[in-house]
């Protein structure tokens, strides 16, 4: 079997027009238009582009936009004054802190200090609670886009086996949580694995649905899987590359190549679920902006 080639970034600017189409209803209904703030602490240059990229990314769907830089020394208790300013500019729909902040800030802190009603990040502790009770939270971007990829592919994973390799708050446990809902699009039986799981290949080949979100090029290798699998890639991870101008390339967690042969379809790196959490934000913006004005609130158009 040769996988089909599930193309997360059609996919991701498919998702990415619909925002657009319904944010321009949303504004002609409304006079809102949903507006999304970026927090960037220090210089990091993927953090940049990351953080710039999303900014085109809400330009281009007619999303207001922001981003608030700061010193990468910035002390702790200035940037969660920014929060706090942002928790109540009536601009902004959405706050979205990038990380990885610096090592003298305490993350979880300011991710906590995020209004939950704006967190499109969907990291704040109530939101993930609203996930696992079933709720209606906002959900993290890239296990929101790991759903979309494989809805929108036809790969239903109501009643299949869904093995998680990983388990980290922002990626692993978010995607065990949707799978697991009793709820259209989800529905799944799923087993989540990490680094003390003992003899792993065992429970990747009776995956249905293997999403691998490790952070180890090239890990799930042909033996692990079976025949028909369908593989989500979550992995993001450099590797050297003197061919390449930066002298790197990008691949995931899966050996690609040798798991195509077998998969039903997988997804590529880069290029499959990386440009979806991009559009999984521009949903989340645009769906804040919605429950804002349906609760009464009336931000500033
Ligand atoms: P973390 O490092 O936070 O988590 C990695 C997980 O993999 C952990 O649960 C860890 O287990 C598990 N793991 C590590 N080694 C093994 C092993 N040998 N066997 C089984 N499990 C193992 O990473 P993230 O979840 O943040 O990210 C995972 C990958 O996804 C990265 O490559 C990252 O770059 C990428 N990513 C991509 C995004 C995108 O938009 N495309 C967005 C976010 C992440 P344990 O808990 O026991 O340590």
């Amino acid at each position: 079997m040769t996988a089909f080639i599930i193309d997360g970034k059609a996919m991701a600017l498919q998702i990415r027009q619909e925002v657009a189409e319904a944010a321009a209803n949303f504004k002609a209904e409304s006079g809102v238009t949903p507006g999304l703030a970026a927090i960037l602490v220090g210089d990091d240059p993927a953090s940049q582009i990351y953080v710039r990229n999303k900014g085109r990314a809400c330009d281009e769907a007619g999303l207001f936009n922001e981003i608030f830089n700061l010193p990468a020394d910035v002390a702790e208790a200035e940037l969660m004054d920014l929060v706090q300013r942002l928790n109540g500019d009536d601009r902004f729909h959405g706050i979205l802190v990038q990380l990885p902040l610096p090592g003298h800030i305490d993350s979880r802190k300011v991710l906590d200090s995020v209004s939950p009603d704006k967190d499109v990040d969907g990291l704040h502790p109530i939101n993930a609670g609203r996930l696992l009770a079933g709720g209606d939270g906002f959900v993290p971007c890239t296990p929101a886009g790991v759903q979309q990829l494989l809805l929108r592919t036809g790969n239903d994973p109501a009643g299949k086996h869904v093995v998680v390799v990983g388990r980290s708050d922002i990626v692993g446990k978010p995607i065990a949580a949707i799978m697991m809902q009793k709820k259209p699009g989800a529905n799944a039986t799923v087993t989540v694995c990490h680094s003390a799981t003992t003899d792993l290949p065992s429970i990747t080949r009776s995956a249905d649905i293997l999403v691998a979100a490790i952070g180890q090029p090239h890990f799930i290798k042909a033996d692990m899987v079976k025949e028909g699998v369908v593989v989500i890639d979550v992995g993001t991870n450099r590797i050297e590359d003197s061919t390449k101008k930066s002298g790197y390339r990008l691949v995931g967690d899966v050996d690609f190549d040798a798991v195509a042969e077998k998969a039903s379809a997988i997804t590529p790196v880069p290029g499959g679920v990386g440009p979806m959490t991009i559009a999984m934000l521009l949903s989340n913006t645009l769906q804040s902006a919605k429950r804002m004005a349906e609760a009464g609130q009336s931000p500033r158009p």
